[in-house]
This record gives structure tokens, C-alpha cells and sequence, in this order.
């Protein structure tokens, strides 16, 4: 059995912000991803060849050190007892020992369902640019954005990158809620310059706000989009091979709350309740990046150096963090005011629009229960392999359900893996 110090779960910017803060502190650190390489979902396909100079001193420094141990392509599965997690590789599983635990488990996108949201060519926004970045050709291909959140801009960006042509960016935020937001940037002048490179690389892309889609049209794959365009009348048709839509992030909170970590509300999203120093309410359990809610990378960041500082035993050295952290806070805050989903979303789907993807559960069925537990028992939603972290999402902005317990192995794991 491995045993460390301090054990972090993600290798994204706040798995890696703490594994290096608990690193040259001394700790001994184990980091724990299920991705081949580090850098978590911005910094995906290594955080060492990023043009983000953080990422790579970070990756860098903790590569070049005795004292850390990465573990890629190893999934956590759950907590056989305090101290202890059993973890699954392609090829085998092993229980890791530690004193200290940081969660830096990220965020996942929200896939809201609408008529024909299930036919092949239909992504998330993030899974598709995801998918760009490993090599799928996507050459000469029409693709339109759609959802709501900076991200489209950004996986827009990384898809015209890759030889794609983005039709249009669809964003359902109304206009004056994006001026705020466009206002309130000047606090963060990075975020500017960024959006400025955004707005270079999108040079001739429609943005269409107060836009949202209402069915995906295709004879057994993708052909074409309706969207609607708020004060427009008519629904307009966009001919495309890809719709890559995403409404926003989910944080994982599962394996935190695997472990009896409580969770909070924030900002409408359940998110791993944390302290000051970034600790849970379960001792030696930390969390730190979207886990705790989302913000991005710079809150990410601030977060990880926290709880890595707070694990390794030098919390009074976190006073310049904290103020980077309380600063990317007022940003998640700003960010999540002027994303906020609005109420037509949830009337697109149609009763035979199918909900939960993994057990062909449909709008129609699911409906007329009156929470999660009931219709999770009588429907099986959320009862296949990724046990609710789609419909779950789905459902919450549907019917305004939350998934209750979450069950163990938190996610699919070989039968082998549990009884050894
Ligand atoms: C699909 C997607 C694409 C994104 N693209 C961009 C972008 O282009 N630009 C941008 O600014 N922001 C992007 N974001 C937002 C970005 O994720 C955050 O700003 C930031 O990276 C969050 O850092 P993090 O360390 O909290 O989480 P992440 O970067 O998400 O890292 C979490 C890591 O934990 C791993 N993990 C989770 N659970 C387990 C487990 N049980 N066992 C083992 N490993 C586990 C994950 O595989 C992941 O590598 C994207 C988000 C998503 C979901």
C-alpha cells in the first residue's frame, strides 16, 4: 500500500496548486487523476505545454521533485475506512494510505435535454472542444455553440482552432445581464485581455444573445438547429453537423460526499462545504477548485495553494492566497449572476424527450413524480453508469430535484476492484 502525506484527488489547476504548495513544504505528495496526463480540463493534455506559465511551473517543479508521486489513469472509487481509498487502473486497483487529503475533483458540464438532444453530432460544448484537443478531425465541419457561460466562447475558440467553421455562438443570457457582466470585468483586468484574445480569435463569428436552442433536426444524425432569438418571432434554422451545447458547470461534489463531507448551496449549485483553510467538515478531508463551486482557474488556483498550505502544516502562510481567493470569489459571484439559466430552458423538453440517456427515461415518465428518490425507484433514472451525473444535473433544473445519497463505488468500477 502507498502511503503519503498529503493525497490530492485531480491534477487540475487546484489539485496541482496544492500538491505543490503541500510539496515544498515538505510533505511526501501522492496525486491521484484519472486523465493519462495533468492539467485537469483547461490544461488538458498536460499542464507542461500550456501557454499558461503557471501551469507549467507548477507541472514542472512537482515532476522534477522526489517528495511527489502522480498517479495517472487511477480513479477513486470509494473509502473502505478513514485514512484509506481504493483506487482502480486499467489494469489493476490499490488502496492508498494518507494523513491529509485534498479533493480537487473539478466540475462537469450541465447537458440540459430538448427535442432531439440525443442524435449523434450532438455534444457538449466542453466534451466536443475535449475531444478536439485528443485529435478527433473536425476539419471543414459546421459546428454550432450553444448554452450559456464563458466556456462556449473558449471551446468555440479551440474548435475554429482545429479547422472547424462555428456557425454562430447561441448564448441564452440576456443582453443587459452580459453588459453587467462585461462591466464588471474591469475588476479583473486579466479577464479582459483574455476575452479581448477571445474576441481576435472569434473575429466574424455571429454571437447570438438571448438566443436559445429548441430542437436538434437530422435523419439519424445531426443536419440542422432551431433556435430562438428572443423579440425575434420566428424560430430561425441553422444547418450544421455539430451542436456542441452546455449550460454551464456542475461541480463534482460525489466523492466528497462519499465521504461524509457536507455540502452547501451556493449560488444555486450544491457545492463541498469548507472553512477558511479550505477543510471540510470531515477531519483531514480538504477540497479546493470548482469542487467547492465554480469560478475558474485563477479561483482554482488561490483555493489548491490554501488547502495544500493548511495540509502540510503552514496555514499561516496563507494570508496572500486568501486574497486571491476572496478576489475570484466577487468574479464566481458576477459570473454566476450573469450565466443564471432562464425559465424557457426548462419547457423545451416534450414528453417523449428522453432525460436520463443511460436507462431511456423520458420527460413524459419522469414528470409527474415529486422528487429524485421516487423517481429514481420507480423509472430507474439516474440507475445506469454514470448514476445520475447527467439527468441528475437535468433534473435539478427541470423539476428542481437534488439527488439524494450517493451510492458506492462512486463511479464504475471491475468487480475485481471490490473484492480485493
Ligand atoms: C469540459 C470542460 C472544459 C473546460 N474548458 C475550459 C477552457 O477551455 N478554458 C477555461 O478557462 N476553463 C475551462 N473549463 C473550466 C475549468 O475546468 C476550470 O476553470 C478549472 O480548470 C478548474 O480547475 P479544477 O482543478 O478545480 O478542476 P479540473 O481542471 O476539472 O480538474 C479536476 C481533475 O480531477 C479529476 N477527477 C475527478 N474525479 C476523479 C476521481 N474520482 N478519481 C480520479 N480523478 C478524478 C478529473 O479527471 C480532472 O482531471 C472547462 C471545464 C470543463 C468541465
Amino acid at each position: 500500500m502507498k502511503r503519503f502525506d498529503v493525497l490530492v484527488v485531480g491534477a487540475g489547476p487546484a489539485g496541482l496548486a496544492a500538491a505543490h504548495a503541500a510539496m515544498t513544504h515538505g510533505a511526501q505528495v501522492g496525486i491521484v487523476d484519472d486523465n493519462p496526463l495533468a492539467g485537469g480540463q483547461i490544461w488538458r493534455g498536460g499542464a507542461d505545454i500550456q501557454p499558461d506559465q503557471r501551469g507549467q511551473r507548477l507541472w514542472n517543479e512537482l515532476r522534477d521533485s522526489r517528495r511527489m508521486i502522480f498517479l495517472p489513469q487511477t480513479r477513486v472509487l470509494y473509502s473502505p475506512q478513514p485514512g484509506h481509498l481504493q483506487v482502480q487502473t486499467p489494469e489493476a486497483s490499490a488502496a492508498l494510505h494518507y494523513n491529509k487529503l485534498i479533493l480537487a475533483t473539478g466540475a462537469r458540464e450541465r447537458l440540459l435535454p430538448f427535442p432531439g438532444w440525443t442524435l449523434p453530432g450532438v455534444t457538449g460544448a466542453g466534451g466536443l472542444q475535449a475531444l478536439s484537443k485528443g485529435g478527433y478531425p473536425l476539419q471543414g465541419k459546421r459546428v454550432v455553440v450553444a448554452g450559456s457561460g464563458p466556456l462556449l466562447l473558449a471551446a468555440a475558440a479551440t474548435l475554429r482552432s482545429k479547422g472547424a467553421h462555428i456557425v454562430a455562438i447561441v448564448e441564452q443570457a440576456a443582453t443587459p445581464a452580459l453588459l453587467r457582466f462585461g462591466i464588471g470585468l474591469l475588476a479583473t483586468p486579466s479577464k479582459i485581455t483574455q476575452a479581448l484574445h477571445l474576441g481576435t480569435q472569434l473575429r466574424g463569428v455571429p454571437y447570438l444573445r438571448n438566443s436559445y436552442v429548441l430542437s436538434a433536426h437530422g435523419d439519424g444524425t445531426l443536419q440542422s438547429v432551431q433556435i430562438q432569438r428572443t423579440g425575434v418571432p420566428e424560430v430561425e434554422t441553422l444547418q450544421c453537423d455539430y451542436l456542441a451545447c452546455g449550460y454551464g458547470l456542475l461541480p463534482n461534489v460525489e466523492l466528497a460526499q462519499a465521504l461524509g463531507c457536507a455540502t452547501a448551496s451556493h449560488n444555486g449549485q450544491t457545492v463541498v462545504k469548507v472553512g477558511d483553510m479550505q477543510r471540510t467538515t470531515v477531519p483531514d478531508i480538504y477540497c479546493a477548485g470548482e469542487g467547492t463551486g465554480v469560478g475558474g482557474v485563477d479561483l482554482a488556483l488561490a483555493e489548491g495553494h490554501i488547502a495544500g498550505l493548511a495540509a502540510s502544516g503552514h496555514a499561516n502562510e496563507a494570508q496572500e492566497a486568501m486574497g486571491r481567493r476572496a478576489h475570484w470569489r466577487k468574479f464566481a459571484d458576477r459570473l454566476a449572476r450573469a450565466f443564471a439559466l432562464r425559465s424557457e430552458l426548462r419547457t423545451l423538453a416534450g414528453d417523449d424527450t428522453i432525460v436520463c440517456r443511460c436507462e431511456d427515461v423520458c420527460h413524459g415518465d419522469l414528470r409527474t413524480h415529486t422528487g429524485w428518490r421516487s423517481a429514481k425507484l420507480q423509472t430507474r433514472c439516474g440507475m445506469g453508469p454514470c448514476q445520475g451525473r447527467i439527468c441528475g444535473g437535468a433534473t435539478e433544473v427541470l423539476y428542481g430535484w437534488r439527488p439524494d445519497a450517493v451510492r458506492l463505488p462512486i463511479s464504475p468500477a471491475r468487480i475485481a476492484s471490490m473484492i480485493e
